[in-house]
């Protein structure tokens, strides 16, 4: 008999991980209540996918009493356990609260590999799931990404392997969980308008960390000053990754180096991790900048300690073509190149995008909604690289302030008029470049719709 079965369950928040939780929950015999701050009328999408399960709701607020009379609670990301009183209360009184991840973990058959970082999750993730796929092992990609963990082991769990996106919000409520794999790709400042400090956010990630064991992969950014810290309290198998030669560095680090390496000089990935050299040629690999050769070494050494070929990581290589909406090139207009970006939403995707970038001038388009972010760090390359700044959305004024000394930049009203301008003021060859260091919910519903938005105007010029 299930262990939910007739177990009283709250979900806080009526989103994809939580009506995938209900899903769950509801099969395994639980009685599950689910309360939102949103109205029912907000919630349509969500309810339509839940139909006539038999689930109970509570919507526009949520009740003491519901919380209370709770066994168990899942709480979505999007929910701050931390400022959330309620559930202070009832945490205090002993309840389990947990999260949609920890329940799916709790019942995952199959090893995980868990990805985090700033930046680069997205493309880590679906990386590693195409390796896999082009050695014919199947695999489950999602979390954060796409389809909810929760919902593959309700649908029966039909990979060899499942890749797991985590946020930072994901893994706040961590606790059981052994990766077989843990990916950290590297830490920059974001999301401090729910952390206030980067201690906060930088131990969010480290849960994922907190929770390997000695047979857990760890696989850590050597470029990237906290990721490399990480290996000071790590429990796994370290596995490195890094821009530079590692022989270079000498020492200890260059003798026992297990990870891989970038080779500037023949544009490939060397690997050590076998016992032998392997190396893969980056002569087809599509993706443009320096933090991609990242996320590809990433890649590849999760992949290959869980047993996929070389000849399909080389297939892979060859062929991945990237995600939508990161240094995702549109078209070619007049001479002019347009670039949409529009998931970067902080500070270091902004840098890693312009950096791409080998030959100025670029145009970048930025602002949205202000994650309390410092934009001064932007200040040197946008010195270096922009020739035209054009700022737009709630965080514009305080973009200005950091940055405007440092380029010709204007303030616009709307995101059209920011697509008009840029365009009337660029010259053949300039690059025009959506990267907008900021979310997109001031005037967006998602960055998705941002940058589909941004296609659509640019595609009508
Ligand atoms: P995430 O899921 O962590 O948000 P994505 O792969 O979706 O990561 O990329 C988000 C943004 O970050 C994009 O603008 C992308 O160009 C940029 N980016 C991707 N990988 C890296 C990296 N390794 N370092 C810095 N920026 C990156």
């Amino acid at each position: 008999m299930s262990k939910f079965k007739g177990k009283k369950v709250l979900i806080v928040g009526c989103g994809s991980s939580g009506v995938a939780s209900a899903k769950f929950l509801v099969k395994q015999g639980a009685r599950v209540m689910i309360t939102d701050m949103k109205q029912r009328t907000e919630l349509a999408e969500p309810l339509k996918v839940l139909g006539d399960l038999k689930v109970e709701f509570e919507f526009g607020g949520h009740t003491e009493r519901s919380f209370m009379g709770a066994e168990m609670i899942i709480v979505s990301p999007g929910v701050n356990v931390a400022h959330h009183q309620l559930l202070q209360a009832v945490k205090a009184k002993g309840t389990h609260v947990t999260s949609e991840i920890e329940l799916a973990v709790g019942e995952l058959e199959q090893p995980l590999i868990a990805i985090t970082g700033t930046n680069g999750k997205s493309t880590v993730t679906t990386l590693i799931g195409e390796l896999f796929k082009a050695d014919q092992k199947p695999a489950f990609v999602g979390g954060n990404l796409g389809t909810p963990l929760i919902e593959y082991v309700t649908e029966g769990q039909a990979g060899q392997v499942a890749v797991c996106e985590l946020s930072s919000a994901q893994l706040e409520l961590t606790e059981k969980m052994v990766p077989a794999v843990a990916v950290f790709t590297n830490i920059d400042q974001d999301h401090l308008d729910r952390y206030g400090t980067m201690e906060n956010y930088i131990n969010a990630k480290k849960r994922l960390l907190k929770v390997c064991d000695r047979n857990s992969w760890v696989v850590l950014n050597h470029d990237d000053d906290v990721v490399r810290g990480f290996a000071n309290e790590c429990n796994g198998k370290i596995i490195w990754f890094t821009m530079d030669d590692p022989m270079k560095k000498g020492g200890e680090f260059a003798e026992k180096f297990f990870g891989a390496y970038y080779d500037s000089s023949k544009n490939t990935i060397v690997t050590k991790l076998t016992g032998k050299d392997e190396v893969y040629t980056l002569e087809q690999f599509k993706l443009f900048g320096d933090h991609n050769k990242q996320n590809l070494m990433a890649s590849i050494c999760a992949a290959r300690v869980m047993g996929v070929s070389q000849q399909a990581i080389q297939n892979c290589i060859n062929q991945f073509k990237g995600l939508p909406h990161r240094l995702e090139y549109v078209r070619k207009k007049d001479g002019v190149y347009f670039f949409n970006d529009s998931k970067a939403t902080n500070i270091q995707s902004v840098q890693a995008s312009l950096n791409a970038f080998k030959r100025s001038p670029i145009i970048l388009i930025a602002g949205g909604k202000d994650k309390n972010m410092d934009f001064a760090p932007l200040a040197q390359i946008v010195h270096s690289k922009v020739k035209l700044l054009i700022l737009v959305g709630e965080a514009k004024e305080k973009i200005n302030r950091a940055l405007g000394d440092f380029a010709e930049t204007y303030l616009v009203g709307t995101f059209e008029e920011a697509v008009l301008m840029s365009f009337q003021k660029s010259r053949n060859g300039d690059i025009i470049l959506l990267s907008p260091g900021c979310s997109s919910q001031d005037m967006f519903r998602d960055f998705e719709e941002r940058g589909e938005y941004f296609k659509k105007l640019v595609n009508q010029l």
